[in-house]
């Protein structure tokens, strides 16, 4: 028989730990399962100086855990193991574990996250947490006064390097076409501000640098007859190319914005089925902060609870 649990919560960064704290608290006896990178993206960040209640900062993963601890005191159950398949249109709802293993749910809270989008260079994994980001707002601070470089050109890309030439002395945006995709405010944003400058037609090849990234290579008009290559030196490399919600398991029953977010019924954390709420940086395809995550990990816990209760289960 398959076990049957009130509030399933599937993902394990600052929402779906902070939806199991709540959730826990509510009598709900949530059962969480961590996914394919327990603690979510921030286990990937050093210091997080941002979370308001940690004067002196705290490493990411440590962060998880500590929340991860603060769930399972009130009786959360953390569990290893990713959803793999769902049929949210039966009731109870049922979540698939690992391809084997299915759970029935009465709620389901999705908080799987967002994955940061990368060019694929062996060179972004060698200096992963030296010098490479995917999150000016985390980590801009430790690039204060030296040269950084964006690579991307919509808007999350103009918003990071304008982020960043408020911190850093220089900001080169690495921009493979010859124009911005960005809006036309953000745009401007960037190319009045004297502190950036935009290389439009370039892509970044490979990182180099002894103890951390040290500097960018850069080919502009690659493929082409006038090709140059080209190095520049920079203490960070940010990615701002996109980010890839983590919802394919879901697309069958929950919409999804064109991009893949999943759509909410702002201002709660409800989708368009029943029972099921999206939290944290799988619903948010703006803020993606771990502070504004959590808060919408309470949020499902509420929704969730209270759904129970109007359903008298
Ligand atoms: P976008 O998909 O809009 O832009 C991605 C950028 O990265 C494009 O310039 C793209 O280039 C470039 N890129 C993608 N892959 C590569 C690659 N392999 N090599 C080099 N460059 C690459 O993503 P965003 O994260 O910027 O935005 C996502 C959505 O969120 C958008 O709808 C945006 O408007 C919205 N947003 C809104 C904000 C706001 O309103 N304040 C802030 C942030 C995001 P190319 O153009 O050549 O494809």
């Amino acid at each position: 028989m398959n076990e049957k649990v009130r509030c399933l919560i599937i993902g394990s960064g600052p929402a779906g730990y902070t939806a199991a704290i709540y959730a826990s608290r509510a009598n709900l006896e949530p059962v969480l399962y961590e996914g394919m990178e327990p603690g979510g993206q921030l286990t990937t960040t050093t210091e997080v100086e941002n979370f308001p209640g940690y004067p002196e900062g705290i490493t990411g993963p440590e962060m998880m855990e500590d929340l991860k601890k603060q769930a399972t005191r009130f009786g959360a159950d953390v569990r290893s193991g990713r959803a793999t398949a769902v049929d949210f249109s039966v009731r109870p709802l049922q979540v698939t574990i690992d391809n084997e293993k299915v759970i029935e749910a009465d709620t389901v809270i999705i908080s799987t996250g967002a994955t940061a989008k990368y060019l694929g260079l062996d060179d972004e994994k060698k200096y992963a947490g030296q010098g490479v980001s995917a999150c000016a707002t985390c980590d801009g601070f430790f690039y204060r006064k030296k040269k950084v470089a964006v690579v991307g050109g919509g808007d999350t890309a103009c918003e990071e390097a304008t982020y960043l030439a408020g911190l850093a002395e220089k900001v080169y945006m690495i921009v493979r076409k010859p124009y911005l995709r960005a809006s036309q405010i953000m745009q401007d944003r960037v190319l009045n501000n004297p502190k950036i400058e935009v290389l439009f037609e370039h892509n970044a090849v490979g990182l180099f640098g002894e103890k951390g990234v040290e500097g960018v290579h850069l080919v502009k008009r690659m493929g082409e007859a006038d090709e140059e290559r080209y190095d520049i030196a920079v203490d960070g490399f940010f990615l701002a190319i996109g980010h890839k919600p983590n919802t394919d398991i879901f697309k069958e029953y929950v919409k999804l914005d064109e991009v893949g977010y999943i759509n909410t019924e702002a201002p709660t954390t409800k989708t368009n089925v029943e029972g099921v709420f999206a939290c944290g940086d799988v619903a948010d395809p703006i803020y993606r902060q771990a502070v504004t995550a959590a808060g919408t990990g309470c949020r499902a816990a509420m929704d969730a609870e209270r759904y129970l209760t109007e359903k008298g289960a």
